[in-house]
């Protein structure tokens, strides 16, 4: 019983990021009224940091990937962290060393600062 515990959070995640992904893949965001539309984009008309992640996945998904990376390059190039941070958090009780250098307090800000460059320079560029 206790195996079958430990697995259910990964099965989870797993299902999740399987629902979610089936859902984009499907679903084109610029033809779906029901998608959500960025707030901070309709209330100031400039672009937040994940302007476009939404487009970019369904492209990404569609294997149209340089659509993707016009919709936003920053998205794209952020997905294998990203994806290794999941896939470290998941590990992490067996393999906490991966866990410890992806989510270290100087790689989350070295991140978090990016963010906040792109954030800057895809609204004056
Ligand atoms: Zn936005």
């Amino acid at each position: 019983m206790a195996a079958v515990r430990k697995l259910l959070l990964p099965i989870g995640l797993l299902l999740g990021a399987a629902a979610f992904a089936l859902l984009y893949y499907r679903v084109d965001p610029t033809q779906a009224a029901w998608m959500p539309r960025c707030p901070f984009r309709l209330l100031t008309g400039l672009q937040c940091p994940a302007c476009g992640n939404q487009r970019a996945l369904h492209a990404l998904l569609n294997g149209h990937l340089a659509d993707a990376f016009a919709f936003n390059p920053f998205f794209l190039l952020s997905l294998p962290y990203l994806a290794a941070l999941v896939v470290a958090a998941v590990l992490r009780r067996r393999h906490p060393g991966p866990y410890r250098r992806l989510a270290h307090p100087r790689v989350v800000m070295a991140y978090v600062v990016l963010i906040c460059l792109w954030w800057v320079l895809r609204n004056i560029i």
